[in-house]
């Protein structure tokens, strides 16, 4: 669900014409609809009304401070992977007892800085890290919440990149060495155990990898005795998206198979989504540079690249990529590869697709609101542009385009 839709043959995001945001901002750029933002926020909050769970929202999916504001002002939480992401949500005033702190590889200064800030807990993904955390928190004269990131060894059904619930991937803690966490919890001095944490992967369209990972949770809690202080299990985000002709579970239908097993386990609920959010609420605007062929193979060359949009080469993910104005793009054509300038072959924004375009029109690329911006780069030496925010018939800059000065303004020619 989004709203960016046609109307008289023009898309529109909400109430404007994206021709009339282009005008404005210039390519590439990315527009986010504010509605379509909110309105998946609720669906989730509603879905999971009967337990009112914690949401924090994932800062990685879209982490522009207006958008963080937007969620935060809505009533979510935020779950960070950094130290900048602490420094963001610290920017939006976000309250520190909502903020949940993942990452594999969290260093001593942004541990230290989390628990100085008092954030609400972290979440722990070895053993060595929940040492470290003690050991800081003792300095510090604190005593720290932590959630066990648990690696349940599940399938999720999705690209290997963003699969983190089986035992070959990074994340997390085995269970037998969980256990003996959890048995052993008063050693840690100046961390209470209070969570068991789960993050399975990204873009999970069947609720069947949540149902394993829950129900193995379950198991894996039932067999030690009461545990003193466990009180939240964080079920973290992956909630799957339409990209193309996916069928994802809704938020309703993720609920009614999750919630039979969250109920009577007797901890508060909290929940991570970023993709579910963000994802269809932003298009990355690009235009048309030119249209060429070569040995019968053709091509669309367009402004935005993999340095602004990377799925496409990382995941080889697909997106809709329609013309703004929908004239257009009905007369199929022969099937085109849309490319960036980025010298690279692997840079391409869609393959093999029936479009036809003349120099100077301009593509939406759909479902660009998560891991877009995030995961942008100035790879090529390439400006980023600006993203805009929608909000009914009135666009709202909230990132500037990058010049050639932003490139350099750290380097330092000796
Ligand atoms: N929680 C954790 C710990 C993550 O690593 C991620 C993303 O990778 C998320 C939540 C958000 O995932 P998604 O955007 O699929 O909801």
């Amino acid at each position: 669900m989004d709203y960016f839709k046609y109307r008289n043959n023009t898309l529109y995001c909400e109430g404007i014409p994206v021709k009339k945001i282009v005008k404005k901002y210039n390519t590439p750029l990315f527009i986010y609809s504010q509605k379509t933002i909110l309105e998946h926020f609720s669906k989730l909050k509603n879905a999971f009304s009967q337990i009112k769970p914690l949401i924090c929202y994932s800062v990685k999916a879209n982490s522009n401070l207006s958008i963080l504001k937007l969620l935060v002002k809505a009533g979510a939480g935020l779950d960070i992977v950094s130290g900048g992401e602490l420094y963001r949500a610290k920017k939006v005033k976000c309250n520190p007892k909502k903020i949940v702190y993942a990452s594999v590889g969290k260093t001593e200064g942004e541990i230290k800085e989390a628990i100085v800030q008092g954030i609400f807990m972290f979440n722990v993904e070895s053993i060595n890290e929940l040492k470290r955390i003690d050991k800081i928190a003792k300095k510090l004269g604190k005593k720290v919440k932590v959630s066990l990131r648990l690696n349940p060894d599940v399938e999720s059904k999705t690209h290997k990149y963003i699969t983190t619930g089986k035992k070959e991937t990074k994340f997390g803690i085995d269970k037998k060495s969980a256990r003996e966490v959890l048995l052993g919890a008063d050693k840690y001095k100046n961390l209470i155990i209070s969570g068991i944490h789960l993050h399975i992967g990204s873009q999970i369209i069947e609720s069947s990898p949540f149902v394993s990972a829950l129900s193995k949770t379950k198991k894996f809690l039932k067999q030690l005795p009461k545990i003193k202080n466990l009180e939240f299990l964080n079920i973290g985000g992956g909630l799957g998206i339409i990209y193309g002709n996916e069928k994802p579970q809704t938020a309703k239908e993720f609920a009614r198979n999750i919630l039979p097993l969250l109920k009577n386990i007797g901890l508060k609920v909290i929940l991570e989504p970023g993709r579910f959010i963000m994802g269809n609420a932003g298009i990355l605007v690009t235009k048309v540079l030119y249209n060429k062929e070569s040995y019968n193979k053709r091509f669309i060359v367009v402004d935005a690249a993999m340095n602004d949009f990377i799925r496409p080469s990382l995941y080889s993910a697909y997106h809709k990529i329609i013309s703004i104005n929908k004239k257009k793009s009905l007369k199929k054509n022969k099937a085109a590869d849309i490319v960036g300038p980025v010298c690279e072959s692997g840079d391409f924004l869609g393959k093999g697709r029936k479009i036809s375009v003349s120099e100077d029109d301009y593509l939406a690329v759909f479902g660009a609101g998560a891991y877009g911006t995030s995961m942008s780069s100035n790879y090529n030496s390439r400006c980023r542009g600006p993203e805009v925010l929608v909000k009914g018939k009135r666009s709202y800059k909230i990132k500037e385009r990058e010049s050639y000065q932003d490139l350099i303004k750290k380097e330092i020619i000796i």
